[in-house]
């Protein structure tokens, strides 16, 4: 349990990749704050799993990261109810899938929001406790969209690219505080997210659904088989380890060999 005392943030966690992280943090002691949306039960269910997984805090806050108030109010409460903030996960995302003439504006502007303006917020508030520790880890969820383009995905792909300059940028605003800047790049996962974005890419890209599966999706990587959540989820606790205090500003790949291809 290394990360006993320690707090984690992951913001997008009632699903996906974030549930994950949030589970490989609890399984190593820490508190965590989970955040995002759902069923009110099923929520309750995942905070009372990981309180006792942790045999520490759990607490769930609803904050909208495309709301930089509710962003700011979400790590003062966690650093007052927990103690501390010590790491933070800017994991929340959203995707549309659309040619540039057909994307409405008000999805391009939620997507960059959410997935990228959300994440400088979440520093912004998250680097003043980790300074005065003098130690921290901000991690982000970015892609192998972060690294390489697909079609009918501007924002995403414009979005995820900005958070692999702000991961650099922090990194070396924050290098000698003992904190760590880094984005994990995940190639496809299959989580609610991929899911809801086959009919979109059907319509954009003239494909059948099984096309979709195995010629898109599937055929991104060499590897021809989803990342999981907890493929991803490893790396980030890799990063919170005393061992990888050295790794910073980095944008990993956990894809599959997607972005070697
Ligand atoms: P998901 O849909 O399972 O999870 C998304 C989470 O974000 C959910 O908890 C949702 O409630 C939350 N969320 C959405 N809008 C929000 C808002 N306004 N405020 C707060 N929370 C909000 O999707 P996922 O695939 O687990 O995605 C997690 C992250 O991983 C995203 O940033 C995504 O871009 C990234 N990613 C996913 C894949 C993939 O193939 N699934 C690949 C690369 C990167």
């Amino acid at each position: 349990m290394f990360l006993s005392g320690k707090t984690a943030i992951v913001t997008g966690s009632t699903s996906g990749i974030g549930l994950a992280y949030a589970r490989a943090f609890a399984a190593e002691g820490a508190s965590v704050v989970i955040n995002g949306f759902g069923d009110a039960d099923r929520i309750e269910a995942i905070r009372a799993e990981l309180a006792a997984t942790s045999g520490a805090a759990a607490l769930y806050d609803p904050a909208d990261m495309t709301q930089p108030d509710q962003i700011a109010a979400l790590v003062d409460r966690a650093a007052r109810e927990t103690g501390s903030v010590d790491i933070a996960v800017n994991n929340a995302g959203i995707q549309h899938v659309a040619a540039i003439e057909d994307f409405p504006d008000d999805k391009m502007e939620a997507i960059v929001r959410i997935n990228l303006l959300s994440a400088w917020y979440v520093a912004k508030a998250v680097v003043p406790h980790m300074k005065r520790q003098g130690w921290g880890r901000l991690i982000t969820t970015a892609s192998a969209h972060s690294l390489v383009a697909s079609p009918n995905k501007s924002a995403y792909v414009m979005a995820k690219h900005g958070i692999a300059g702000l991961t650099k940028t922090l990194a070396l605003e924050t290098a000698t505080h003992g904190i760590t800047v880094n984005c994990i790049s995940p190639g496809y996962v299959w989580t609610p997210l991929v899911e809801a974005q086959i009919p979109d890419t059907m319509k954009a890209r003239g494909l059948t659904r099984d096309q979709v599966m195995n010629d898109v999706l599937l055929a991104a990587q060499p590897t021809k088989e989803f990342v999981t959540p907890e493929q991803v989820a490893a790396l980030a606790l890799f990063l919170c380890r005393d061992e990888a205090k050295a790794i910073t500003g980095a944008n990993l790949s956990v894809d599959g060999g997607w972005t070697a291809a």
